[in-house]
This record gives structure tokens, sequence and C-alpha cells, in this order.
């Protein structure tokens, strides 16, 4: 016998209802503005709970005014880490040049802050969570869009339909699948792997400090904080390595294949790699698209434009995209297919200028690939003309 499909609540779309995917910086952004304009607000979330962990993220440009019109700026400046130092470091831990704090402190011409991306979750949750409804355990199985909403499966089999839904669902976005097809046509490789490790201790370096060394095609990486360090390790690769994602043991000989018998700090650093599998491990990417909405489906931060982890800009991009997102819609009221057409024409020039950047200078800067990069950043910093 054939499982008969549930039913669907159609009163959904009539209410103004709105599905958003993945409860992370995007997501919940997402969420925050579409109940400001008075859509009723339903977030899922793939995990048990909000995601958290990984490094701090930066919050900079546009990023800040959203935050102010959020009405969150406040809460975001308390929790904002003090200005960072960043180091360049040989293999005797001699400094070959830095870049002071003061260029990335909050007194700079243009503010910029980093925040714990726990501390950042936490301010947004506390808003959302008051206003949507937000399911965990959650993920769409399915998307049928038609004329006048989209239906919605879920995993547990349950429908509903909406008038709109937000794929925020990160970088291997499960929207994107649903609607626009396989990841990997849309994944730009830019030629690396990273791993990211949180530890509790603070013996590697001094706080409030960035250090990085560089050989080439590999690069160690601390940050320091006055209660934990992250410790990123990253190697470059022309092509992309067939790995099982799952497989953690797997993923830790890579690191060591490629990290071994090299100085500095990275022998101090590797004992953390093989302390246990809370780590994340994953090719250096971006996700670009020729479009980020298709009918009553709309992709935002990560989702549609990963711009990588060398740009720096991931958490402020997602906050960025989701307030243009909600000003598109405010413009163009019902007409959503206009709404979004704006969001993607007026956000595009920003997110390839920032991925352009990333892929030129980011990777060449942070994961120099061989002798000559690194001599070319050398060069930079002895001339003072680099700019993080
Ligand atoms: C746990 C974690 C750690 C991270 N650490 C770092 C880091 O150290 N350095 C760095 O540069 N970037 C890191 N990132 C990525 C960074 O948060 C993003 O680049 C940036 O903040 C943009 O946010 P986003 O909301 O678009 O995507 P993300 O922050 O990646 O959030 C996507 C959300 O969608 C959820 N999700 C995934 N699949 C589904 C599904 N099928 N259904 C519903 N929900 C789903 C995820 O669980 C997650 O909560 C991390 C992300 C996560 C989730």
């Amino acid at each position: 016998m054939t499982e008969q499909p549930c039913p669907v609540e159609r009163s959904a779309v009539a209410a103004g209802a709105v599905l958003v995917s993945g409860a992370s910086l995007a997501g919940l952004a997402t969420a925050y503005w579409m109940n400001e304009l008075g859509y009723r607000v339903t977030v899922i979330e793939v995990a048990g709970g909000l995601r958290k962990g990984g490094t701090p993220v930066d919050m900079e440009g546009e990023a800040i005014g959203v935050l102010a019109r959020m009405g969150m700026i406040d809460a975001v400046r308390a929790k904002a880490l003090p200005p960072r130092g960043f180091e360049f470091k040989d293999a005797d831990d001699s400094t070959i040049g830095a870049l002071g704090g003061d260029g990335l402190s909050d007194n700079a011409p243009n503010e910029r802050f980093e925040i714990h991306r726990d501390d950042l979750l936490d301010i947004l949750i506390a808003s959302v969570a008051r206003t949507a409804e937000v399911l965990f355990s959650r993920s769409i199985r399915q998307l049928e869009d038609g004329p006048d909403g989209v239906v919605v499966t879920f995993d547990d089999g349950s429908r509903r339909d909406y008038a709109l839904v937000f794929g925020c669902d990160g970088n291997r976005s499960n929207t994107r699948r649903l609607a626009f097809g396989s990841s990997e046509d849309f994944s730009y490789f830019m030629g690396g792997y990273f791993f990211i490790k949180v530890v509790p201790t603070t013996a590697l370096l001094p706080a409030n400090m960035s250090q990085i060394f560089s050989v080439p095609g590999r690069s160690a990486l601390l940050n320091g904080y006055d209660n934990q360090t992250d410790i990123a390790l990253a190697f470059r690769t022309e092509r992309e390595i067939d790995y099982d994602h799952r497989d953690r043991a797997q993923q830790r000989r890579m690191v060591h294949d490629h990290f071994d018998g090299l100085g500095w700090k990275v022998p101090a650093m590797l004992e953390h790699v093989d302390a246990d599998d809370e780590f994340y491990f994953d090719k250096v990417n971006q996700i670009r698209m020729p479009v980020w909405s298709k009918g009553r489906v709309a992709l935002v931060g990560d989702a549609g434009y990963c711009v990588s982890p060398v740009a720096g800009m991931g958490g402020s991009m997602a906050i960025i995209g989701a307030a243009r997102l909600a000003d598109a819609l405010q413009r163009h009221g019902v007409d959503h297919a206009a709404a979004f057409q704006e969001y993607d024409d007026k956000l595009r020039p920003f997110v390839e200028e920032v991925q352009e950047k990333a892929a030129r200078f980011g990777m060449a800067l942070m994961f120099p690939a061989d002798d000559a990069e690194i001599a070319e950043r050398n060069r930079k910093l002895h001339e003072g003309t680099i700019d993080l």
C-alpha cells in the first residue's frame, strides 16, 4: 500500500506565513525582518538546538547600521571582543610583519568589531524566539512551488504551505539543492582545505592576538582570547580531494600528512588535532550562483553567496543580506518576484566584489601557495599595504 501524503495546512499562505530554513546568522536575521514586515514566521533548524561554536565573526560596514536598525547594536557592542593584533611569524617565532590592533579597533574610522559567533546567535535568538515559531530537528524534504504558495513537505512527513520560503541553511544549503539542483554546480573551489578547533587553553599565544606561520601551501593560524584559542590549519591543493565528510579520522590524517614535521607552534597545535572529534574541517569555497531566487524561494547568506572564510565577511554578509531582502520586500509589497529581483540586482555587485577580493588576495595572503606568494606577502607587509 502506498503511503498517503499528509494533508497540507492551507491556512498558512492566507495568513502571510513564511518559512526560514536554518537558524544561524542569516536565518535568524531574516526571521527578525520578516516579522517586522508582518509575516507569520516559522524557522526550522536541522540540528537539535542552535549550532554553536566556530571562530568569532567580524561585523563591519553596512552590517553595523543594520544591527542598529534591528535595535541590537548596543547588545552586540557590549559583547565585542577587544581589538586584535595580527602577527606574521617565521619558524623561529620571529615576527616578519604585524598589523596593529588599532587598524581593527572600534576607534577606526569605519567601525568594525569581532564578536563570538555564539554571542551574536544568543542576541538574535532572544529577539526572534519572542515572535517566531522556531522548530529544531526539522528539515525540508520537498518543495512544490506554485502560483499561490510553496507546499513544503518536512522530514517528518508533515506538510504546510507558505507564501515564501527562505533558504538560510549555509554553504551546503538543503533549500538550494531542492530548489536549484546539485550543490556542486554552484560551489567554487578556492584551492584548499582548512581545519578549525577552539580549545580552552591560552598557553599558545597572548590574548587578543592572532599569529600566522606559513610555508608554501601550508598555513598555521592561532587566534588568542582571554579564555580560549582558535587553532586553524590550512593547506592548498589544486584539485578537490575525495574524502568522507563523516570520517573524522581520515580528516585528521589529512591534516597530519600536510603538517607533520613543520616547526613553529605546529607540533603543539597537532596535539589538539588528535584530542577529539570536535573540529570543523572543510574545503575553502564560495557559492556563486547566477540568481538567488526561484519562484517563491530565495536564498540568504552562505546558502546563496558564501564568500569563504578568507573573506572575513561571512557574518556581516548574512546580516546585510537579510536586511536587503527585507527592504526589497517592503518596497514591492506582495510582488515578491520584483522584490527578489531587486534584492539580487542591488546586492550582487557587493557580493561579487567581496568574493573577487577573497579569491584574488585573501587566499594568497592567508594561505600562500608557493614561495612567490610568500615573497609578495612579505613585500606588502614591509610596505604596509596589506588590508585585512
Ligand atoms: C557550527 C558552525 C561553526 C562555524 N564556524 C565557522 C568558523 O570557524 N569560521 C568561519 O569562517 N565560518 C564558520 N561558520 C560559518 C559562518 O557561520 C557563516 O559563514 C556565516 O556566519 C554566514 O551564516 P549563515 O547563517 O549564512 O550560515 P551558517 O552559519 O553556516 O548557518 C546555516 C544554518 O543552517 C542549518 N542547516 C543546515 N542544513 C539544514 C537543513 N537541511 N535544514 C535546516 N537547517 C539547516 C545549520 O545547522 C546552520 O545552523 C560556522 C558555521 C556553523 C554552523
